[in-house]
């Protein structure tokens, strides 16, 4: 992949270990760590959300999720609360001591969106926005880029390049499942490609096991996959009650649920030795 200039391996190492400030101190996400994202697809309303906020900081999560302005693929379904979802979210890390993750669509959002979360999420069907991409380049907040729903490593890795030719370096990739053939899943997730970006790459990346499969059942065998493979972190879609979510219910965990998968992520960290 020779048009890789920033974000390859060969050419930049060792690999990046980003930085996340957090009213608690830093939070590390990269080689050499297991660091879990945790939290509903959208933030739906402020008690439930400080409700699961809490539960997810007693058990240990780093980085805590929730989308305000969410790309739906029906204009008629809940598009999440906008700014009082922001601020709700900037609440819970009040409460928390927690960094939070939330989505930007819409280059005209960065800053409104900047000034209450600590990492913004370029979603997978932004991938290819490279306006947005060239505008979170230019922020100093950290970025996650989600792989596009049909995109290949190397489009994935030279919208990477976008980002950080624009100046920003701390940048976090989330391999979240490709569109195939196979409709079972809602996305099948694509193993090698962490394996490969972690070869090609000196870039973090993690994965979601909640989009790649679109099925509970199967988001905690796909972690341990993720993590045996190499990612250096999770972003799992953990609700009060999965059966009322607004958005993805069918893919979030209870926190019961989420409890056995963090338990059995944190024996494989362990074997490998990895911070969480
Ligand atoms: C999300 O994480 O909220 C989301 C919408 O995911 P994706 O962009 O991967 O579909
Ligand atoms: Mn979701």
């Amino acid at each position: 992949m020779e048009a890789l200039k920033l974000a390859s391996r060969e050419k930049q190492s060792p690999y990046t270990v980003v930085e996340i400030d957090s009213p608690q101190g830093p939070v590390r996400i990269g080689e050499g760590y297991c660091t879990v994202i945790a939290g509903p697809c959208a933030v739906e309303n402020r008690e439930e959300y400080l409700l699961i906020a809490q539960v997810l900081k007693e058990m240990g999560v780093h980085i805590l999720r929730g989308g305000a302005f969410k790309p739906r693929s029906s204009p008629y379904s809940f598009m999440g609360l906008g700014v009082e979802g922001l601020k709700i979210l900037a609440e819970a890390r009040e409460l928390t001591g927690l960094p939070v993750v939330t989505e930007v669509m819409d280059t005209r959002d960065i800053e409104l969106i900047s000034s209450y979360a600590d990492i913004l999420q370029v979603g997978s069907r932004n991938m290819q926005n490279f306006s947005l991409l060239q505008a979170v380049g230019r922020i100093n907040k950290p970025v996650i880029l989600k792989r596009g729903l049909s995109a290949t490593i190397e489009e994935w890795l030279l919208a990477a390049e976008y980002i950080l030719s624009a100046g920003n370096q701390k940048l976090i990739l989330c391999e979240r499942g490709i569109r195939t053939f196979e409709s079972y899943t809602r996305n099948t997730l694509d193993i090698g490609a962490v394996v490969a970006v972690k070869e090609l790459s000196h870039l973090p990346i993690i994965v979601d096991p909640s989009h790649a499969t679109g099925r509970w059942k199967m988001v905690r065998p796909a972690s341990k996959a993720a993590m045996v493979a190499g990612a250096d972190g999770l972003m799992v879609e953990v609700h009060p009650y999965p059966e009322r979510a607004l958005s993805d219910g069918k893919q979030s965990l209870n926190p019961d649920n989420f409890a056995r998968l963090w338990t059995e992520v944190k024996q494989l960290a362990d074997i490998e030795g990895k911070h969480y």
